[in-house]
């Protein structure tokens, strides 16, 4: 049996009288940047996610960027986060003129360890931006109090996360903005790049449009900032408007995907193979299902021989990656991210998964740690 890690192809067909049309009546209209499709999308995602405004832009990284020039962060700043991230949150914050300090993350949910962060603040820190990791969501209590303690800007990387909640609060209710990322193997995808960003606060949201329109005001020639070109495409809004009613039901078949394999699973603990953890409160969308085990590179190996696809997200932490050294961390700084990096691996979770497929994959997980 083969068992790949997403199935693009499946859900397009799901879809496909939807998205064709949404496409064709784009191109028909020769409408291609901004236009009704575009704030419509951004109002519906704004209010699925729990923000006044939504800014749709061209990419989760433009996303970042942006939230983070628009809450003020600049040359000279520093802004905690993440080492164990996908690449562009540390970016992010190089491109804004800022320097990136990292704070560990905890061992059960990989995400930002909120017990540390404290520790890390200095009189130069102007921002927080921890990471909604593989579609948990990183603890918005401690955040906000610390955020608000220290007087410090909160930018939420929910990239991996659109659909989680906590204790019944959905993503975008707390950071000043919070990020989305519409990458083709999101939870929601697009058919090319797209990103958002959801904000409470009218001023940042008025300031994020103006930034990704070059800088222009209310006049189109007149540039009252430096800016960027980073719009969201109207075949792109038009292709995730077709797919956004059925984003919930998606995200509940990654959980009942989940839940199958906890219970066919769940007893490995003692082989020294562990299941994601859910802190409590937590709504947790499965953007990836993300194991670990020391055995992780034999597990892969594995996998791969019998027809599963597998992926270790992230191998190395961001910290010791060549373009980071500038920063001045050794291995050995942040214990907890360099372990994850070695012991992670992503299974199949998508929502077009079979039970039989799932059940094959974790008769094979038991087979490796029964009889290896
Ligand atoms: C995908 C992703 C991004 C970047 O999104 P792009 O749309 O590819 O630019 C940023 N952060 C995280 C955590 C992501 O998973």
């Amino acid at each position: 049996m083969r068992v790949p890690l997403a199935d693009l192809r499946a859900q397009y067909y799901e879809l496909k009288e939807e998205i064709d049309a949404a496409i064709v009546s784009v191109i028909e209209s020769c409408r291609f940047s901004g236009g009704d499709r575009v704030i419509r999308l951004e109002e519906e995602i704004a209010h699925f996610c729990g923000a006044e405004y939504g800014v749709g832009v061209a990419s989760g990284t433009d996303a970042l960027t942006l939230s983070l020039i628009a809450c003020g962060v600049g040359n000279g700043d520093e802004v905690i986060t993440t080492p164990f991230t996908f690449g562009a949150t540390t970016e992010a914050i190089v491109h804004a003129g800022a320097r990136p300090v990292y704070v560990d993350i905890d061992n059960c949910t990989f995400n930002i360890d909120v017990e540390r962060i404290e520790q890390a603040i200095t009189p130069r820190t102007r921002a927080l931006l921890p990471v909604d990791l593989y579609g948990q969501m990183a603890d918005r209590a401690a955040l906000v109090d610390i955020a608000r303690r220290y007087n410090l800007k909160l930018v939420i990387d929910s990239a991996q996360s659109i659909g989680a909640r906590q204790n019944g609060r959905p993503i975008a209710m707390d950071g000043d903005t919070t990020t989305l990322s519409f990458y083709p193997t999101k939870n929601l995808g697009a058919y090319g790049d797209g990103g958002m960003i959801l904000t409470n606060d009218p001023q940042i949201a008025t300031l994020l449009r103006s930034l990704r329109a070059h800088g222009t005001g209310s006049h189109k020639y007149a540039y009252e900032r430096v800016g960027f070109c980073s719009r969201l495409d109207a075949i792109q809004a038009a292709v995730l408007l077709a797919k956004l009613p059925r984003l919930p039901e998606w995200n509940e078949g990654r959980r009942r995907n989940a839940m199958l394999y906890q219970e066919l699973l769940g007893d490995l603990i003692d082989c020294g193979f562990f299941l994601p953890r859910v802190e409590v409160g937590n709504y947790h969308i499965y953007h990836q299902f993300t194991v670990r085990t020391p055995r992780r590179d034999a597990l892969m190996d594995y996998l791969r021989e019998n027809g599963v696809d597998s992926e270790i997200y992230y191998p190395c932490p961001l910290h010791l990656q060549p373009a980071y050294a500038y920063l001045g961390y050794r291995a050995g700084d942040l214990p907890g991210a360099e372990q994850a990096a070695r012991e992670v691996l992503s299974l199949p979770i998508h929502p077009e998964l079979t039970e039989e497929q799932i059940t094959y994959v974790a008769g094979l997980i038991r087979r490796f740690f029964k009889q290896k």
